[in-house]
């Protein structure tokens, strides 16, 4: 049997961690590790105008400053009503030291007056792996939903109780881990990355 492949998460985020391998399960041999000692490292700036930019420009950062195979997301909340916003500013929507019901209420603010199909929003995630510097992989996914007028449910994180999934007829507040890891961007985009390490294996 081969060796698992060891992937580093550019992060120092534990709960970021445990959700990745949350989502890597065991159907792709991988090991995922947080880049030991991220914390000294130059950081990276995350303030490129796509969540591509983002997510490839510190999976690049980061390889170039340690060993083995970065891997790096960028994600968020796109309302196309709101010329894309919260966008890639998605975490930092109402200032750097905002609370999440701060950043759903400064969202609902914005939204007051829009109905139907200007309440159409998705999240998008964007993962890069890349190695000393070149990129390996950058892959993207999405889920479609609507902004509701009011937060319901008390899961997930984020935008999730205002996040309204159709398929499901629930917010993403409302729904298992187990469900939201099936349909969400971050399931999916991380579901692309492993089909790509595999066909690469
Ligand atoms: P980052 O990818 O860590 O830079 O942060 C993305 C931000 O987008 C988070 O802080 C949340 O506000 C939002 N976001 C991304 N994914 C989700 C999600 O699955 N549910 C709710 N909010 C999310």
């Amino acid at each position: 049997m081969r060796a698992p492949v060891k992937l580093y998460l550019a992060s120092s985020n534990p709960g970021k961690l445990a959700e990745f391998r949350d989502l890597a399960g065991a159907a792709v041999p991988i090991e995922l590790e947080l880049m030991p000692g991220f914390e000294s490292l130059p950081q990276f700036e995350e303030n490129a105008p796509t969540f591509a930019e983002n997510a490839a420009g510190k999976a690049l950062h980061y390889s170039r400053l340690r060993e083995g195979l970065i891997f790096a997301d960028d994600s968020g909340l796109v309302v196309p009503a709101l010329g894309g916003a919260p966008g890639v500013r998605s975490a930092r929507y109402a200032g750097p030291e905002a609370t999440n019901s701060q950043r759903i209420e400064k969202l609902l603010g914005e939204m007051r007056g829009k109905a139907g199909s200007e309440r159409a929003a998705h999240f998008v995630c964007v993962i890069a792996l890349a190695k000393r510097g070149r990129a390996i992989a950058v892959v993207t996914d999405g889920v479609e939903g609507e902004i509701l007028n009011a937060p319901s449910g008390s899961g997930g994180f984020g935008y999730d109780p205002i996040f309204y999934f159709p398929v499901l007829k629930k917010t993403f507040a409302e729904i298992s881990t187990e469900g939201k890891n099936q349909f969400s961007h971050r399931g999916k985009a991380f579901r692309r990355l492993l089909a790509t390490l595999s066909s690469m294996l």
